[in-house]
């Protein structure tokens, strides 16, 4: 009946456009596929892209919604790509742009998928919504859920910086405090869900839909450059952005718009580094992080503790497309916050800078040459943990 359905990542069943999370044969976790013969000899994707409506919607046909479903919207997407100046050092040889999510309506990228996510609940008919945050995507379901007129709740881990969770609160979330980490927060949250029939906007791979928002990240940058980045350099807990933006790509070369593909490069802090542990030891599958999960990008310290098979799905996507996962420390982490805002007038969050420091770190290891075009995404606005920031700055602890 749609252009669209859902498919089991591991034994590839097929599932009707319904709110699941997992597999009904196997368990697995699913993503959407789309009718791509269907819908770009019905609409070129050109034709998408040259709209003059701004944001994501502009793509809708490539996004999991029902024809005849308003959007969820306040305007996100169209953010600005900005070619970096004086950063110095970073810039030596290659060109490097900024996409500056932190210019979305609650100032970070999740306003992508959560607006989606919240269409989809729409288009359910659902009148609740959950989910488990370290901070933006709870600030961006909250004011999501308030724009549709839907019921929402969001678990946090304790550590979560005050900005955000008075975010929340001030949309009308009902805000539930989690001892331990983001995992600890996931579970709760899960079983809420369940209890209530609620839709759950976690945003690790667990909603296939919210996850399709971020897609609409590679269609912008394309659209800016008019080509490929050789690398994009992204910050990741679970992932799905970087796997978002990569289904992205690759969409436009099935459309016939580009010819080949980014590296996809994601980023952890040193910290809690679950992803980045598999890839440089080599390994095919990603292993929870077990023990301290300290850093100051408390947005990425995501442990995979009960869903490591989410981090080895963005492994494997770094590895197809011939990327890298680095880690950053928190000096770092510090050092290129400052840097981003002196130099460029980027203020960024501590878990988004950490794709500016990722650049240092290739541009290092001679993995970035000289004349190559590198994207770094700002995903989210350093107002949201200036307290945690400025604490650390003076007294050094988190
Ligand atoms: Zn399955």
């Amino acid at each position: 009946m749609y252009d669209f359905w859902l498919t089991c990542t591991r034994c590839g069943t097929g599932h009707p456009a319904l709110p699941l999370y997992r597999c009904r044969a196997c368990g697995g976790s699913l993503e959407v596929s789309y009718d791509y013969k269907a819908i770009f000899s019905r609409l070129p994707f050109e034709r998408m892209a040259a709209r003059t409506s701004p944001g994501i919607w502009k793509y809708r046909e490539l996004l999991p919604v029902f024809p005849d479903t308003d959007p969820v919207t306040l305007g996100e997407g169209g953010t600005p790509l900005l070619p970096s100046g004086r950063m110095g050092s970073t810039t030596g040889g290659f060109r490097l742009y900024l996409k500056n999510e932190s210019a979305n309506p609650t100032l970070a990228f999740k306003d992508r998928p959560l607006s989606v996510a919240l269409t989809a609940a729409r288009q359910f008919g659902l009148t609740e919504v959950v989910c488990a945050s370290t901070g933006n995507t709870g600030v961006a379901a909250s004011a999501y859920a308030a724009r549709a007129g839907l019921r929402c709740t969001v678990y946090v881990p304790a550590a979560a910086p005050a900005e955000k969770l008075e975010a929340m609160k001030a949309y009308g979330t009902v805000l539930e405090t989690v001892t331990g980490s983001f995992s600890d927060a996931y579970a709760a949250s899960a079983g809420e869900a369940l209890r209530l029939g609620a839709f759950n906007l976690t945003s690790t791979y667990l909603n296939p839909y919210a996850v399709e928002g971020n897609k609409t990240l590679a269609y912008e940058i394309f659209a800016s450059l008019q080509t490929v980045p050789d690398w994009i350099i992204i910050p990741v807990g679970a992932g799905p952005l970087l796997s978002g933006c990569y289904k992205g790509f690759r969409e436009m070369l099935l459309a016939g718009v580009i010819d080949r593909l980014p590296r996809m490069v994601g980023v952890q802090a040193s910290g809690c580094a679950p992803i980045v542990r598999a890839f440089q030891a080599g390994e095919q599958e990603v292993r929870p992080w077990s023990g301290s999960t300290a850093t100051l990008a408390s947005g990425i310290a995501d442990p995979l503790s009960t869903y490591p098979e989410d981090g080895t799905r963005t492994l494997a996507v770094i590895r197809e497309s011939g990327g890298a996962a680095v880690g950053v420390s928190d000096p770092e982490i510090l050092r290129c916050r400052r840097m981003l805002a002196e130099r460029e007038g980027i203020l960024a969050e501590l878990s988004s800078v950490t794709a500016v420091a990722a650049v240092e770190a290739l541009c290092g290891s001679g993995a970035i040459r000289a004349g190559e075009l590198v994207t770094a995404v700002v995903t989210g606005h350093g107002i949201k943990d200036m307290t945690a920031a400025i604490n650390f700055e003076k007294t050094g602890v988190e």
